[in-house]
């Protein structure tokens, strides 16, 4: 008899899970609290504007094209992806700013007219970083528990990954100035942990988004879950929005679950709803003090205008990017003077935005919700924006509050309530070296057999492309179970 796999939400993860289980021959079905697919990578659609809410950078593009392949199918049957020229914008406070290009003969010039000589030690970076992605890349198809420290294979990957070097360590070994160490280490914002904290082996995102590129699908980063469940649909994959499973049971050797006053089981069961809440809130367990990434305030903005002066990809450092560190990571307040990220998917997507408007999605790292601390209350709120706009306006010569359209925020308390993520943890668990491999929650239960997990806050981490390995990694399991 076919064997059944039942899947807890309809996010990137739970997705890729269903449609390699289904591909495998197993009968699947996904049950997703929310009327829609994507999880974080979702969609606001209003007055003509499509606001991608999550995900903007397409890192990694081999590893989507995995899923597809995996399938029997091309991804560029399901996913336009283009790249992005520039790939990104820097605007530092004191006016100064670095763009990164296709071409990185063109990004050298930008780094030597910031300092010189970063040229030259820029292809000793990348020489570095690809050396530490080569070693780290088949460990993300990978799930390894501290039993597999007694392997002496990996030994001496630990210090071949530089796993005990944080990876603003990493970059400072290259780079005089803290404004190119911060270039090339703000991707771990991206993850939500500061440079300081995380090992410097996530330094292999900078390789990749210097050297892989970085790509868009075309239509909008949504085409990536659509994409995903019209795979999984295509295999037989049943999905049921609208509906939240309450509880995961283990009784005479099966897994039962709950939703509502209905109790079904299954013979594999993967969670892909944030493993931190599955634990407490489904399982009933207590959890060990785990870290959590910082949360994030979102603003989007449909424009009733084109802005000039910004790429795709826009980032602006704070005057005293330490200090900013502190505040979200360490003191845990509100920042005062925050770094930011503008997302202005129309500058490459015009379809996103009606004709002659722009789309302007703003992210502001922020402390996350734990120990209660951190809330933005309304003064943090209407600071926060003004500051932002202002920093914007210098730079598009405009007034943006009065080209505003349409308007949409996400606050972190949004993140618990509409995704089931811990302490508004926009990223999950904190990829600090406690929580990073070997020591990251493993995708198969401890406890309860046929349990499995997918997803960013387990093995191997957050990001789009890391979080589709998650699903091969849970697939491999169960094809071996
Ligand atoms: C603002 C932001 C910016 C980001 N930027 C990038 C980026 O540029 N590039 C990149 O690669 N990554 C980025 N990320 C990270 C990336 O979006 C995530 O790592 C990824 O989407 C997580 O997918 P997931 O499947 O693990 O979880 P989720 O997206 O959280 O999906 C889990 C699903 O489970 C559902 N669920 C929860 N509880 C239940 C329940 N009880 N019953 C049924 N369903 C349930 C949820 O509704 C959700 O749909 C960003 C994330 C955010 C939020």
């Amino acid at each position: 008899m076919t064997k059944k796999a039942v899947i807890i939400g309809a996010g990137v993860g739970g997705l890729a899970a269903a449609a390699r289980l289904a591909k495998d021959g197993l009968d699947v079905e996904v049950y997703e609290k929310l009327s829609c697919c994507g999880g974080r990578n979702n969609l606001i659609c209003d007055r003509g504007f499509k606001f991608d809410t999550g995900p903007s950078f397409v890192l990694m593009p081999d590893f989507f094209a995995e899923i597809f392949s995996y399938c029997g199918q091309e991804i560029k049957d399901y996913l336009d992806l283009r790249i992005l020229d520039p790939s990104y914008k820097i605007f530092y406070a004191d006016g100064e700013t670095l763009s990164v290009y296709r071409d990185s003969q063109r990004t050298k010039q930008e780094l030597e007219r910031l300092e010189k000589g970063a040229s030259g030690q820029f292809d000793k970076f990348i020489r570095e970083t690809a050396r530490i992605y080569s070693i780290i890349k088949p460990l993300l198809y990978k799930c390894v528990t501290c039993k597999d420290l007694a392997n002496p294979a990996y030994w001496s990957l630990v210090g071949k990954i530089r796993a005990f070097e944080s990876y603003w360590n990493l970059a400072a070994k290259f780079f005089k100035s803290k404004k190119l160490c911060y270039a090339f280490t703000f991707e771990a914002m991206f993850m939500g942990v500061s440079p300081y904290q995380a090992p410097a082996f996530y330094s292999m995102i900078t390789y990749t988004d210097h050297v892989q590129k970085i790509g868009h699908p075309m239509g909008g980063m949504y085409q990536i879950p659509l994409a995903l469940e019209r795979l999984a649909e295509r295999f037989g994959v049943k999905i049921h929005y609208n509906c939240a499973i309450e509880s995961i049971e283990q009784k005479n050797g099966r897994i039962f679950l709950k939703k509502g006053q209905e109790r079904f089981s299954a013979d594999y069961v993967v969670a892909n709803a944030d493993y931190p809440y599955v634990q407490t809130d489904l399982l009933k367990r207590r959890i060990p003090d785990y870290k959590y990434s910082c949360s994030t305030y979102l603003i989007y903005l449909g424009i009733k205008q084109k802005l000039s002066n910004l790429a795709h990809h826009n980032l602006f450092f704070s005057s005293d990017l330490d200090k900013n560190l502190d505040q979200i990571f360490k003191e845990k307040t509100v920042p005062l003077d925050p770094s930011f990220y503008v997302h202005l998917p129309t500058a490459t997507d015009p379809s996103l935005a009606p004709a002659g408007k722009d789309i302007v999605y703003l992210l502001i790292p922020v402390p996350n919700l734990k120990n209660n601390s951190g809330r933005l209350e309304e003064e943090d709120k209407l600071r926060l924006r003004k500051l932002v706009f202002a920093k914007i306006n210098s730079v598009c010569g405009c007034n943006l509050e009065e080209l505003i359209e349409v308007e949409h925020q996400f606050y972190p308390e949004d993140f618990t309530g509409r995704y089931n993520i811990k302490y508004g943890a926009t990223f999950g668990l904190a990829h600090n070296l406690t929580q990073s491999a070997f020591f990251r929650p493993p995708n198969r239960d401890v406890r309860i057999n046929n349990l499995y997990y997918v997803g960013a806050s387990t093995q191997p981490g957050g990001g789009l492309p890391v979080v589709i390995a998650s699903s091969r990694i849970v697939a491999d399991m169960i094809k071996h179970s």
